[in-house]
């Protein structure tokens, strides 16, 4: 089959490889009808992610037709349509019966390894480096899908799998993102990032009864969707964040705070950006922590700040001075996507939410090394790249 893969800093290639096949009873392999490329994986491509091997294959969103199931598969069946879940979870460990599916127990072979950077390992994920499992990814016609009695979710409806392919990761990212603010009425939200999962949780903290949501981002094609959404947006190159939120709010700054950019991170002033870059190129700091200070920096006293954004390791100057002396709450966490795919499907198929609003490019396969260059580049106002194979 064909499969888009790893091949170093900054390189990707669509190459023949060996059909996926059922290696334990559990597993189902996919025919992949259409997967996305995630901001998740620029960081894969920017070569920021330890572990990542030559050849690996990428993407970790994707759904699909079951073409062939293990014997202990017994909820889904040849033909069946199926979204598929990022992480990897076994259902029945202490985690999974948490509902915390993004760090199950069972799903990473490979624990010692994230062990050694993270401390405890989380879930294996599909295409995401030898740290979380090794996982071929689903940028391929075909996918072994581990644990296929668990995760993936049936598409029984007419959806067009544009409609429903982000509920493998953005749009319950987003949504989780929003949830872990505790929102009231009359909360005022701030967003940092209006990537894709920045849009989800500006759509997600509305629905749950936020009264205004500021999206913060430095292009104007993105923060026009976000305004479309009903944001107030914020460009960081334009003006100062923190001093922008604070006259929104009374001078008292955001009830709550989400972090949607993560370790890569730019800022408007070059001094802390170069300091920042610096640190992270000579691998004294993993992980380029702007938005995160600011959102720290800039949230209400008593309030919650929310990182959705993926971070990796270790970073450098972080204000826990402001999050103790001010009662802030943190919160973290990569998604728990199997959590929220019946309620987030009920949404899509009711109307509250058509998720195929952030798709700007559509390639096949085969162009898939283009479509990381124009996402990474942000050329040609890429905000969401779906691939078919
Ligand atoms: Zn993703
Ligand atoms: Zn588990």
């Amino acid at each position: 089959m064909k499969a888009n893969c790893w091949m170093g800093r900054g390189s990707v290639e669509v190459r023949e490889v060996p059909d996926p096949r059922i290696l334990n009873g559990h597993d189902a392999v996919v025919r992949v009808t259409s997967t996305a490329i995630c901001g998740s994986d620029l960081h894969l491509y920017d070569g920021f992610i330890p572990t990542m091997k030559k050849g690996d294959i990428l993407g970790h969103e994707f759904m699909g037709e079951v073409v062939e199931v293990g014997p202990r598969v017994r909820n889904l069946h040849v033909g069946d349509r199926v979204v598929v879940p990022f992480p990897i979870a076994c259902g029945r460990c202490a985690a999974c019966a948490l509902g915390l599916y993004s760090v199950c127990e069972n799903s990473n072979p490979n624990a010692g390894l994230a062990e050694r950077f993270l401390g405890h390992s989380p879930a294996g994920a599909f295409g995401y480096s030898h740290m979380l499992g090794g996982y071929p990814g689903g940028q391929a016609e075909y996918a072994r899908v581990p644990f296929a009695d668990v995760g993936p979710i049936k598409i029984e409806d007419g959806l067009a799998d544009e409609q429903v392919l982000f509920l493998s990761d953005i749009l319950p990212a987003g949504w989780m993102g929003a949830e872990m603010c505790d929102i009231k009425p009359g909360d005022v939200v701030a967003v940092w990032g209006a990537g894709p999962v920045g849009q989800f949780a500006v759509a997600g903290a509305y629905l749950m009864g936020a009264e205004q949501v500021v999206c913060i981002d430095r292009f104007a094609y993105r923060l026009r969707i976000a305004e479309r959404a009903g944001a107030t947006t914020l460009d960081y190159e334009e003006v100062d964040v923190r001093d922008a939120l604070l006259d929104l709010t009374a001078g008292r700054g955001p009830d709550a705070c989400i972090d949607a950019v993560g370790m890569e991170a730019h800022y408007a002033n070059p001094a802390l950006y170069a300091y920042d870059r610096t640190k992270q190129a000579t691998r004294l700091e993993t992980d380029r922590p702007y938005a995160l200070r600011e959102a720290v920096m800039s949230c209400r006293n008593g309030g919650i700040v929310a990182v959705i954004g993926l971070y990796a390791g270790f970073l450098d100057k972080f204000p826990m001075g402001a999050v103790m002396n001010r009662s802030l709450t943190l919160k973290a966490g990569q998604c728990h996507v199997q959590r929220y795919l019946k309620p987030l499907l009920a949404r899509i198929r009711e109307g509250d939410i058509d998720p195929s609003f952030v798709i700007t490019h559509r390639l096949p396969l085969d162009e898939a090394p283009r479509g990381y260059q124009l996402f990474r580049d942000k050329q040609d106002e890429c905000n969401k790249v779906v691939l078919t194979p």
